[in-house]
């Protein structure tokens, strides 16, 4: 096992990563731009080197300081979180030429998946199904895109091949509308993510968001740990989300892990994945592989009791899964608030010195945050400032512990989206359980203050 780790990341996936560490007893090291000195992983590190300025561009994404940091503190590994260089496959082929270990998959599998197109053709060719919809990048030929679009049937969605974050995808319901559609999103895409390429779906009108979370070993041992519903989203960003998937039958969800796990050994998938699907009239449709740990990896570990993020170490080191697909047990329910510091009726962001904070407590409730009173969010990054776990025996004791939880939360100084959160859970039909990922929208656009 590795003696040290360094934790290339920010904010409260950071100290997950180092609590991950000190449970294992290996040391951390994590590295910290200007703006996060304060910050609790940082005080609570074995060692923690200062790598530039607030702005990512020259500190969480500046890899030659990251890569630096490890020579000179003598890691022997990094583990990269999520967002910044986590599906970075460049990022990681530099850690593994510089001989540290890189924890997450390999820089052909980052690769394979980070193009949506190519992710897709991979899913298809393992069994994987997937919303329907252009075989590949579209052409340059306007009358084939037309052709392709008719094929497929009113609406469609243009997306980014490069494309992520809920970006580079847009909706079109008329054929009038499409190659400018097409044209726009490729602009957009070759500007943001330095790849112009677009290919069409199918736009499905009311699918729920259901994501499968799977670990492999590289020894060709996959395992599926349940699956998450994801499907209450604003803006296709995700703010709350549970585990199991509330209605959908037992045998549907296992047919669809069991591919997963196949795929997963099909492409010699190794660390932690997951493929997301959107889930309507009883079917799964994949749209893209996440080749990191997910923001809402603790529902899973909430049900099934696995600890993903040391797993995802211990395959990083060379270790085989401890346990095999019939170990995997699924226990109770799990629901995840993530906490975000931004007006929670008009969503701009609410940065600054946080005067107080009381997190919640009691049975079954978890709660994972780099913050504390008198710490400043900074401007600088997304504006999570922690996540509120729970896990009951059943959906409607998970509802009742998030509410008593949400209840007790006190945060002063800054704006989070906790009213947002209360009301959510006081709603009929998020209670029912089941909405789709256009529920939320349409209930800010009816919400009363
Ligand atoms: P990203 O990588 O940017 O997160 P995804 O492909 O995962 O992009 O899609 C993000 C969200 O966009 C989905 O959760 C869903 O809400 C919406 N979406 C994507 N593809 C479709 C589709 N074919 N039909 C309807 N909604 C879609």
């Amino acid at each position: 096992m590795f003696k040290k780790i360094l934790i290339a990341n920010r904010g409260e996936i950071a100290l997950r990563v180092q609590r991950a560490c000190r449970e294992m007893g290996i040391k951390s090291v994590v590295v910290y731009s200007e703006a996060d000195r304060e910050a609790k992983y940082v005080k609570l590190a074995d060692e923690a080197v200062c790598i530039g300025p607030a702005a990512s561009s020259h500190s969480y994404l500046n890899m030659p300081a990251i890569i630096s940091t490890a020579e000179v503190t003598d890691a022997e590994a990094i583990h990269p979180g999520y967002g910044f260089l986590s599906e970075n496959a460049d990022f990681a082929e530099r850690v593994e030429k510089s001989g540290f270990v890189f924890i997450g998959p390999t820089p052909d599998s980052i690769r394979l998946m980070g193009d949506k197109v190519s992710a897709k053709q991979a899913m298809l060719k393992s069994g994987v199904p997937c919303v329907p919809g252009s075989e590949g990048a579209l052409p340059e030929d306007p009358k084939e895109i037309i052709r392709i679009a008719r094929a497929i049937g009113y609406p469609v969605i243009v997306k980014a091949a490069g494309g992520g974050g809920g970006r580079g995808m847009r909706v079109v319901h008329t054929e009038a509308a499409l190659i400018h559609a097409v044209q726009t999103t490729r602009a957009e895409a070759g500007a943001a993510f330095g790849n112009p390429q677009v290919y069409l779906e199918k736009f499905l009108e009311n699918p729920r968001h259901v994501e499968i979370q799977v670990l492999a070993d590289g020894h060709r041992n996959a395992v599926w740990l349940g699956e998450r519903d994801c499907s209450t989203q604003r803006r296709h960003q995700k703010i709350i989300e549970e585990a199991p998937a509330p209605g959908i039958a037992r045998r549907v969800i296992e047919r669809i892990g069991d591919r997963c796990a196949a795929a997963c050994r099909k492409i010699g998938y190794r660390g932690a994945g997951t493929f997301e699907f959107l889930y309507e009239n009883g079917e799964f449709y994949f749209i893209e592989m996440n080749t990191r740990v997910q923001v809402e990896h603790p529902v899973t570990e909430l049900v099934t009791g696995v600890d993903i993020v040391q797993l995802q170490i211990r395959i990083a080191a060379g270790e085989k899964l401890p346990f095999s697909q019939r170990n995997v047990q699924m226990r109770g329910h799990a629901i995840e608030c993530r906490i975000n510091a931004e007006d929670p009726y008009r969503f701009t962001p609410s940065p600054g010195r946080i005067t107080l904070w009381h997190a919640p407590g009691g049975p079954g409730v978890r709660v994972d945050s780099h913050v504390y009173t008198n710490y400043v969010v900074p401007p600088n990054y997304d504006s999570l400032v922690g996540k509120i776990i729970v896990h009951g025996d059943t959906r409607e004791q998970a509802l009742a512990r998030m509410r008593s939880a949400l209840s007790e939360t006190v945060v002063e100084g800054i704006q989070t989206n906790i009213p947002l959160h209360r009301e959510l859970l006081a709603d009929a039909q998020f209670v029912a359980g089941g909405t789709s990922i256009h529920y939320l929208e349409g209930w800010l656009g009816q919400r009363r203050r």
